[in-house]
């Protein structure tokens, strides 16, 4: 059904992808996505399956337990899992691009030595801790302080939307350690674990993401070692940034396996539902639909992997990763919309996996950088 040998993968890359798919349609069918979301469960079982076949090694280099490989096969990996559901991808990416990359760009050695063989062999989660509940896309406002004592740092503040804290061996936590410094300049980061005494982790209800979930996370005099801080001191946001092209290509490969996987739900439906005594997918005005979600995730793919060549050659792709990142996240969210009108009424009901299309197509046009603070960016690009 899906006619996408033409996106220049390799012999390798699309036995890999097929691999993913095959292992996606056996290990988390449809009924059981549902289950996970709606009765809040992590697809902890799967992630190990996956972690046993070497998948969270992808792009760590050799050197340190992985594959070497690169972007695009992580994007084919995020892209299938996605199709199955969305959080596992999630799940994958937290370990391979906000654990593995970050150590990966700006860790020390001693740091990659300890921490990148665990996560390829799947041994080790990791989650991002930005957000703050004065702080969203304004992230250079972040009050969580990082005063140093002796060789420790004695952490105090409060983050909020932090998702799957609860599973990560260590979360990476955005610091201010200079508040004299300009906003930009005086923020560090550190990886922590989110089981240190002082550390407070509440689950918060969502509209979407309800599998993994996501918290709100209190630290209290909590006493992190200097070896954890991750690259310089007060050079934190100059890193986050190295990393941000990653993690939109990373959102934009999920969201294209989950733009997918709605368009094939709808599809099936449009076949199978007799209104009018025949199938509904034979009026045209159906048919349009889908030609139009069709066309979208066609679109959404081609962004998704022209921007992981881009990162595998080393170029600078800022731009290019803010338009993946709201093309394919508002693609997402037309062709979920578009899919709850052709199931209809059965679309609200928890039997179609359509309505958890629905809510979280609607949070990645606000997560991981908002359409808004992202055209910014482009139009700023644009000298404006
Ligand atoms: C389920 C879920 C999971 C999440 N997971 C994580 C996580 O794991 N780690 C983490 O750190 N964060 C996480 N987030 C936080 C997410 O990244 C933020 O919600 C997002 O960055 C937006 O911040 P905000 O919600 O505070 O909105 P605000 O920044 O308050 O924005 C509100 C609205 O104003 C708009 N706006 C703000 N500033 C401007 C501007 N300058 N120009 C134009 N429009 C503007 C925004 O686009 C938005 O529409 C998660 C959020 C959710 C809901």
């Amino acid at each position: 059904m899906r006619g996408d040998r033409d996106f220049g993968f390799t012999d390798e890359q699309l036995m890999l992808r097929d691999t993913v798919r095959d292992f996606v349609r056996k290990e988390i069918p449809d009924a059981k996505a549902r289950e996970y979301d709606h009765k809040k469960i992590a697809p902890l079982d799967v992630f190990d399956k996956m972690a046993a076949l070497g998948w969270l090694g992808i792009a760590i280099p050799e050197e340190y337990g992985g594959s070497g490989l690169g972007f695009v096969e992580l994007g084919i990996v995020q892209e299938e899992l996605s199709y199955g559901l969305l959080e596992l991808a999630v799940l994958y990416y937290r370990a391979t691009v906000h654990g593995a990359h970050s150590l990966i760009t700006y860790g020390s050695e001693a740091q990659r030595r300890k921490y990148l063989p665990l996560i390829a062999a799947g041994k080790f989660k990791s989650s991002m801790s930005l957000t703050e509940p004065d702080a969203g896309s304004d992230a250079a406002g972040i009050r969580t302080r990082a005063v140093r004592d002796g060789d420790h740092f004695i952490i105090n503040g409060a983050k909020i939307f932090n998702s799957q804290i609860d599973l990560a061996d260590r979360t990476v936590l955005v610091t201010r350690t200079d508040p004299s410094a300009p906003p930009h300049k005086g923020i560090s980061l550190f990886f922590v674990d989110p089981k240190s005494p002082g550390v407070t982790i509440e689950r918060i209800e969502t509209l979407c993401f309800r599998s993994v979930g996501t918290n709100r996370v209190t630290y209290e005099n909590v006493r992190v070692h200097q070896d954890d801080l991750l690259g310089t001191l007060n050079g934190g946001w100059k890193h986050l940034m190295t990393n941000l092209n990653k993690e939109r290509f990373s959102l934009a490969a999920q969201v294209t396996g989950a733009a997918q996987a709605a368009l094939d739900c709808a599809l099936k439906y449009a076949q199978d539902r007799v209104q009018f005594g025949q199938p509904i997918a034979k009026f045209q005005v159906i048919q349009h639909k889908l030609a139009d979600m069709q066309m979208a995730v066609h679109a959404a793919r081609l962004l998704t992997y022209d921007l992981a060549r881009r990162l595998d050659a080393g170029v600078d792709c800022r731009k290019e990763a803010s338009i993946a990142k709201v093309m394919t996240s508002e693609i997402y969210s037309r062709v979920a919309d578009e899919g709850m009108q052709i199931l209809g009424g059965y679309s609200m009901t928890p039997d179609f996996q359509m309505e958890r299309h629905y809510r979280d197509s609607r949070l990645m046009r606000i997560g991981g950088g908002s359409s808004e603070i992202l055209r910014n960016s482009i139009a700023k690009d644009l000298g404006l």
